[in-house]
């Protein structure tokens, strides 16, 4: 395949090459280097939630998906949200290091299998206007343009619009979180029949992700599958 061997040019050849966004100290081609890759922390592939990718002793639903299934289908997410994942992600949405989509929109794609294949359209989670201006590019719109060229299927942002914007999400308990985002989005009725992937740079409790595909289920899409960068998982003491 050409595109292949693009990759594999790409790859080899410096001039393509940039420092490692971790360490500083190496040039390589995605943007975070080896060493620095075996820092991040991975979700189990298999030992999780089928769901929602909570990790599990072995694979099923968990007790949360059991008793009030998220509306996505399913959740990929790569990474645990934790250092230094958590540093990166906060320097791209807060630092506005835009560069930095790169690096992450390849990190999103670690690990995609064939089950991509059948997916229609790549859609990111909106951001309302006010906070779009306030920090100049929507993080989550830049990953899925990188999913959707790595499963080459088609990155569509107007499908899925903010009606209003919402308070930050962080601080607030779930209920809180499920207020708060109370029709918070619109649909595209074009997106009838069509297999989606909505894409977000955290998944906290997968709320945002949760409300989105109802508000998309509400359009009669065939399913909505979410892809997170990182989910958090909360650490056991
Ligand atoms: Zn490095
Ligand atoms: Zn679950």
């Amino acid at each position: 395949m050409l595109s292949n061997i693009l990759h594999k040019i790409i790859d080899n050849c410096s001039i393509f090459n940039q420092q490692c966004q971790l360490c500083g100290l190496v040039s390589c081609a995605h943007g975070i280097c080896p060493a620095c890759l075996r820092l991040l922390t991975p979700l189990p592939p298999d030992s999780r939630c089928i769901r929602c990718a909570l990790p599990l002793s072995a694979a099923g639903l968990c007790g949360a998906c059991l008793q009030h299934p998220p509306a996505f289908d399913a959740l990929h997410a790569p990474y645990v949200f934790c250092y230094p994942l958590d540093v990166l992600i906060h320097r791209f949405k807060y630092g506005r290091h835009i560069e930095l989509a790169s690096a992450l929109g390849h990190l999103l794609c670690h690990g995609v299998t064939s089950d991509t294949s059948g997916i229609d359209v790549v859609i990111p989670v909106p951001l309302a206007k006010e906070r779009l201006a306030e920090r100049g590019f929507n993080q989550s719109a830049e990953l899925a343009r990188s999913l959707a060229g790595t499963i080459r299927s088609r990155f569509d942002p107007t499908l899925c619009g903010r009606k209003r914007n919402t308070a930050a999400q962080a601080g607030l308990d779930l209920a809180a979180r499920r207020r708060n985002l109370r029709d918070a989005f619109c649909v595209d009725p074009a997106v009838a029949g069509l297999s989606i992937a909505i894409v977000d740079d955290v998944a906290t409790t997968g709320e945002t992700l949760s409300e989105m595909a109802a508000t998309l289920k509400k359009g009669g899409p065939n399913r909505v599958l979410a892809w997170a960068l990182s989910r958090a998982v909360a650490i056991k003491t």
